[in-house]
């Protein structure tokens, strides 16, 4: 099928590219950048997510330092964990892997990490800078970015496009509709108390599914040709398979496949993208930091000016 979106391949590609990169710092430098990757508690998926992070971090040669805490900590031993990695000169990446805890507070946790070294993007001044005109974050968060690199080597345009995104959480759904409004498509974002939702996705010659539904959006509901991004990981009873599920996206892939000209599949299309925008994320800075080219608490200031 021509309409299917690659994303694992397209994923190994972005590998690849980091591979050479990271070898080159290192030749030049003599040092590679590190990802710091955070995880409180047992989560499965969690768990899963973390693995798959440090492994793509060995297979580029980026430096992984793993800070595995019990569900029990408290918010300040996070906290103090998170300080350490802003304060050592070898991270120049910190992760922290959510969701957290109930008892923590997510936003305090992730207002911690240092600006600069926030690979996630998800500090409110990378957030800030991602809705400004004129403005550009440090860090783009992972989830999203994958969805834009997706449409852009697959070379669908966005630049005048109709685009709805349909959820808006603070780590999908918003980045990736100010992402799209950063390259002039005309987005309409839509979230649980959107009414007939179907009229406005049928206007979409883009689709970003991020509600977290399993199969929530029909083919029927689609504008033929319309590239359809499937955000959704929803796992589903399933007998066959030895874990007791599957995972299945936010659209029908069987009906949407039939009417989109593009659409990825779940799990191999946007999941491996955000692995690759970490370890992009992590490279990009990883090698501002080792040329010297930014300084540690070089963005801290703002943080602090925008505070007042
Ligand atoms: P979330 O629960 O934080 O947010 C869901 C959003 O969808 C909310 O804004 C909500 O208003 C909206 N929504 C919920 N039900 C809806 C409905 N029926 N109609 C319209 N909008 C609705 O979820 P999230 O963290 O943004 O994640 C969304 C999905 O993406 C989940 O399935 C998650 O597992 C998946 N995800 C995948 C990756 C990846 O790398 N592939 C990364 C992050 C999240």
């Amino acid at each position: 099928n021509g309409n299917i979106i690659d994303g694992k391949a397209v994923a190994a590609t972005i590998r690849s590219e980091l591979t050479i990169q990271v070898a080159s710092l290192k030749e030049k430098y003599g040092k590679v950048p590190g990802l710091a990757v955070v995880i409180v508690g047992e989560r499965k998926d969690s768990q899963t997510y973390v693995r798959m992070k440090r492994k793509a971090c060995e297979e580029i040669g980026i430096f992984s330092f793993a800070a595995d805490l019990p569900d029990s900590s408290t918010q300040d031993e996070v906290l103090a964990v998170v300080q350490d990695f802003n304060k050592n000169p070898d991270v120049h990446g910190i992760l922290v892997q959510l969701p957290l805890p109930k008892h923590m507070n997510e936003q305090t946790i992730l207002g911690a990490i240092s600006v600069e070294k926030d690979v996630d993007g998800f500090h409110p001044l990378n957030i800030g800078r991602l809705c400004m005109k004129g403005r550009e974050p440090l860090f783009i968060p992972c989830t999203p970015l994958g969805c834009i690199e997706l449409l852009e080597r697959c070379n669908i345009p966005i630049k005048g496009k109709r685009a709805v995104v349909v959820g808006r959480s603070n780590i999908v759904g918003m980045p990736a509709a100010m992402l799209l409004n950063k390259r002039d498509a005309t987005v309409t974002i839509c979230h649980s108390a959107t009414k007939d939702m179907a009229e406005v996705v049928r206007q979409a010659d883009i689709i970003i599914a991020a509600a977290g539904q399993p199969e929530l959006i029909k083919g029927s509901w689609m504008k033929p040709g319309a590239a359809i991004i499937d955000v959704g990981t929803n796992p589903v009873a399933d007998e066959s398979k030895k874990t007791g599920f599957r995972l299945v996206g936010d659209c029908d892939y069987q009906e949407c496949s039939q009417v989109a000209g593009a659409i990825t599949p779940v799990p191999g299309g946007v999941g491996p993208m955000t692995i690759a925008m970490l370890m992009r994320n992590t490279v990009h800075v990883g090698g501002k930091f080792i040329s010297g080219e930014l300084k540690p608490g070089c963005l801290g200031q703002e943080t602090e000016m925008s505070a007042e």
